[in-house]
This record gives structure tokens, sequence and C-alpha cells, in this order.
């Protein structure tokens, strides 16, 4: 049910604001807002007199918006296939969890409130403590269970949400869910604006995926905006304008036209070969958190994946999924990547990724604590199931091993002899799996940095995790926002690592992936090549603007760029010395973030 907005404020004059973009691309246009009805939780308060009355009510809801869960995604299926199948696959999954179950039933029994208000006290617990969690991913699940929560509420109070859209508009809402997301209908959409949510929610992630520009705003836009506003959104720099002067609309017409003609250049070239103008083949490839991704990946033309990382799968599982649970969720990436590299890194716990009980025992210092690595060989029986599963996946593709966070040689070895047992488990069994699976270490600590050719005896690749080992060389916390403006991986101590291990890789014979998200920087890809980096892994997205960047340059030339930083003292310097040099290569630059 939309709520009308009545005609009796004065028209804004242009406003500008900045918000955080999510999706790419420039959205203008009138803006229709989307405010699915809004429950004051004390309204439903109040003992209820039937209270078995309430479980059966409650029965119904859960059923009636799983219906409506299996709608939206039959509805997604027939226009993008299986690509969000997955999000709402998660989604169903939470309605059918026992434990959430019994426990609103619980509450409706002990507190005899009603069905509507057991269920927005509980899930407003949960989405409650995930909001308060460190992990950007994890707040921003919470929106899907706030989702759920006034899904159910509206599915007891017999309210229908219109999703009506005749013309072509800006949706603007508080937060939008993935079904929200896909009920609209896609021709008439021009651009999202939300007060909630972040680059890795779900309706973010879908909106990149369906190439519809989005930004989120502080500002509770959606309650401050009239259907009479009219709106820029800018995908690139996050801008919000509000009512723009006809000057500011033909400034982003042009560059709305600029951006259409150089997607349009830069999809045209997706299908070529990814080697320099003098020649040099680089290999790109995709990082991956769920199955969906895949598909982000294939269409952005990744030649594998080369970090498919698990802790979200058993983060959103709020526990550790058995054997076959794993085994099914490894196996769909890997048959889907038909026969190309899958490297898929065994649990990151630990730092701004717990599970809850993690979290519930605290540490002083997180990410120098019980994380990745140490937490598996302490946990032999979890890091046994998950190699085991990996290593049944392996018989379906091209699968390789990696393993996170490694400081020392013994954790090496205690992992290659975990893999042996898991293999041999694996034979006694008659269960196939690829013999010969690599296995392959985070270049991610100083200590792993530093010891490149003491563990290049040991494994067959390597690969580079400037995230952390960003945070480790500078000593910086990444996500604490305080000491953000120190983080820069363009520091000369950073790019030492870098390049010994990029070194002693070539000279060991190792492949060498850079799978942090330096690698997606377009002023960091020319240095990386200089030192003679040819394996690169990105967020799925970034692909196609670092081919761009990739074919338009010449390796001896890049050389000379990692020569002349060399003699450079500061970060600032270094990363303005790079940016130049793409610049003089690529003329629209502003596009490629
Ligand atoms: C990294 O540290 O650079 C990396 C790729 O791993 P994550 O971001 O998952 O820690
Ligand atoms: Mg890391």
């Amino acid at each position: 049910m939309k709520k009308k907005t009545t005609n009796t404020r004065k028209i804004l004059k242009e406003i500008k604001l900045t918000g955080i973009p999510t999706s790419p691309g420039i959205a203008m246009g009138p803006i229709y807002i989307f405010r699915p009805f809004q429950l004051n939780i004390s309204e439903l308060e109040g003992e209820v007199e039937d209270v078995e009355r309430e479980i059966v009510l409650f029965d119904n809801a859960i059923e009636k918006v799983y219906r409506q869960l299996e709608n939206a995604q039959r509805n997604s299926e027939t226009y993008y296939k299986d690509q969000f199948s997955e999000i709402f696959e998660s989604q169903k999954a939470f309605l059918r969890d026992p434990v959430l179950i019994n426990e609103i039933k619980q509450e409706i029994r002990t507190a005899k409130c009603s069905a509507a208000f057991a269920i927005s006290k509980i899930l407003s617990e949960k989405s409650e403590y995930f909001i308060n969690l460190e992990s950007t991913y994890f707040r921003e699940r919470a929106y899907d269970i706030i989702d759920l929560k006034q899904k159910l509420v509206n599915a007891l109070l017999g309210i229908d949400v219109d999703y009506q859209l005749s013309t072509p508009a800006i949706v603007v809402a508080e937060m939008l869910s993935p079904s929200d997301t896909v009920n609209f209908n896609r021709n008439f959409i021009l651009g999202f604006l939300t007060d909630k949510g972040g680059r890795t929610s779900h309706a973010a992630i879908m909106a990149r995926g369906l190439r519809i520009p989005a930004v989120v705003n502080r500002y509770n836009l959606s309650q401050v905006l009239h259907e009479d506003d009219f709106l820029i959104l800018d995908g690139f720099s996050g801008a919000i304008i509000i009512n723009p002067t006809e000057e500011t609309k033909r400034e982003y017409e042009a560059k709305q036209k600029d951006f259409q003609a150089f997607e349009q250049r830069l999809y045209k070239e997706i299908d070529a070969e990814t080697v320099t103008v003098d020649g040099a083949k680089i290999e790109l490839l995709a990082n991956i958190e769920f199955v969906h991704e895949v598909n982000d990946a294939r269409i952005n033309k990744a030649e594998g994946i080369g970090l498919f990382r698990t802790e979200s799968f058993f983060i959103e599982k709020n526990a550790i999924p058995d054997e076959e649970q794993q085994f099914h969720f490894y196996k769909q990436v890997v048959e889907q990547m038909n026969g190309h590299e899958v490297t898929i890194r065994v649990l990151d716990l630990g730092g701004d990724k717990l599970l809850p009980q993690q979290s519930e025992e605290g540490e002083l210092n997180p990410f120098l604590g019980w994380r990745a690595i140490r937490f598996l060989l302490d946990r032999p029986a979890i890091f046994r199931t998950q190699l085991r599963a990996i290593l049944r996946a392996s018989a379906f593709g091209n699968v390789k091993i990696l393993i996170p966070m490694i400081s020392s040689v013994e954790e090496v070895k205690k992992t290659l002899q975990l893999v042996e047992e898991a293999k041999a488990s694996l034979r006694t069994e008659k269960q196939a799996f690829k013999e010969d699976i690599e296995i392959g270490v985070m270049i991610e600590t100083p200590a792993a940095a530093m010891m490149a050719k003491i563990l290049a005896e040991y494994v067959d690749f390597f690969s580079i995790g400037t995230n952390d080992l960003t945070q480790y060389v500078l000593a910086i916390d990444r996500t604490n926002e305080k000491v953000s403006k120190y983080f820069n991986t363009f520091n000369p101590a950073v790019l030492y690592f870098v390049e010994n291990t990029i070194r002693i890789g070539k000279k060991k014979n190792l492949k060498v992936t850079l799978c942090g998200e330096f690698a997606s920087i377009p002023e960091a890809i020319p240095l990386l090549l200089g030192m003679g980096l040819r394996s690169f892994s990105m967020n799925p997205f970034s692909l196609p603007g670092a081919k761009k960047i990739i074919r338009s340059l010449k390796i001896p030339e890049c050389e000379q760029l990692y020569q002349k930083i060399k003699t450079m003292h500061t970060a600032t310097e270094i990363e303005k010395a790079c940016y130049q040099f793409v610049k003089n290569h690529i003329s629209d630059l502003q596009y490629l973030k």
C-alpha cells in the first residue's frame, strides 16, 4: 500500500547532496516514492485471548510469505535466469529455520501476545544484533531480516504492497529488499535511491547485476522527497541532485551520454583477449562469495574464479554447514564455471567475520587473534569437513585450494597433512576427487611475504591479499574509519612486499595472483604489471575496465613506471605518478571506478 503524498509543499530549488554510490551510471527523472506499509510495534502490543489461534495465523503468514518469495523468484527467473535465485533461496531458508520458528511460537505462548507482535519483537532483536556487528556484510544482511519482518506482519494484517510503476522513474525508498528490486517493472526503473544499505547489500548487488544506477543517502530522503520532485543520481560519485536547474540537467545529460558511449565501447571489447599492446597475456579472474555471482563473473568474462571466499556461506547459515551442504555449495560454482579455474579459499573466519558464538567470546584484537588458519587448525573437525567437501567438488572441474592468513611454515605443513588425510579417507570410501589438486597460500601477512622463498618450497601458488597485507604491514585496522586515511597500499613498504612476492614466484616458477582490492584500482594496474604480475583477481564488475586498461599498456613502459616509483618515498607521490601514467593512456578514467 502506497501512502498518498500531499502537494502542499513548494518545489525545492536545486539541492546537491552526496551519498554512497552503490551501482554505477547516471539516472535522471521523476521519482516514485516506495513506502511499504510501516507499523509501530507498540500498536501490536497487548494480551490476546486465543494464543493457539495466533500460532495458526503465524503458520499461515509464514506460508503466505514463502509463496510470495517463490513468486518473486519465478518472476526474477523469467527475466534474469538464475542470476538472483540464491538470494531468494536464502530468504526462503530463513523462513524454514526451525529454531527461529520455535523462538517466535515460544514468545507468542509465554507473552500471550499476537503473532504480529512476536514477529516484530524477535526479528527486530535479530536485525539489531546484525546491525551492531562490525562487518558491513552482516550489517547489510540485517536489511533482509527487516524485510522478512515487514512481509510477515503485512501478511498477518492483510496488507498488500503496490509495485506499480507505469512510467519511467527513480525509485526512492527507505530500503529495498531483493524481491522489491525485481518486483518493479525493469523497463521503468531509472535508478534507486535508498536511505539504508551499502555496496554489499543484496539490493545493491542486484542493481549492479541489472545495470541500474543506485545511490544510498544518509538524510532519510525517502521521508523528505515528494512525488513531484525531479532527481539526478550519479552512481560514480554518489551525487544526489534534487530539482536540478536546466544547466545542471544539461551537464548530466552530457555525462549520461558520455558514459553510455563509454560502456558500449567497453562491452564491445569484452570478448577481446586480455593482452597488452605488446602482446603479453594477462589473466583476469573474479572474486566471489555466492553462487549467483558466478553469473556476474561470466557476463564480465572472467577466465576463472581467483578467490572464492567461503566464510559468508557459514555466517549466513549461522552455523557450520555439514559436508553435504558445503559440497553442494562448492559443486554448483565449480560446475557453472565449466572447467575454468575455481580457487576455493578455506574458511577465513575471525577478524570482522565472526560466527555469533565467536563474537560472544570476544577478543581484544580480533584481527591479530583467532582467525582463519589459526581457527581451522584448532578445530580440525571443521577443517576436515571443509577439505573433504572441497576435494569432492574438485571432481567436477578445475579446483584449487587456498589457505588464508599463513604466517609460519608449521601452519602450511599441518594443512598439507590434513589434506592428505582427507584424500586418504575419500580414497577409502571410493569417492572421486582431483588427486593432483593444487594448494596455494595467501600472502597477506608480513611474515608470509618475507618468507615467500621458503613457502614456495611447500605450495603450488601464491595469492597476494593486499587488503590484509596493507593492514598488517602498516599496522592499520582495515575496518576503523578513524585511521582509514592512513590505509594506503601505495605505501612503499607494502609495495616492497608485493614486488618481493611476485619476483620470488617468477623465480620459483609459481603462479602469483593478486586478489586484494588493489588489483582493480586503475592506477595500480600498470604498476603491478611493471613489477611482473600477470594474474589479477577482482570484483567481477571491475573486470571490463581492467581489461581496457591492460589492452592500452605496453610492458616496458610499465616497467619504467615501476623503476621510477622505486625512487619515491611517499604513497602520495607514488599514487600521483601512477594516476598520471594511466591518465595518459585512458582518457575516460573517471568511469573506471
Ligand atoms: C585480502 O586480504 O586482500 C583478501 C583478498 O582477503 P579478504 O579481503 O577476504 O581478507
Ligand atoms: Mg585477507
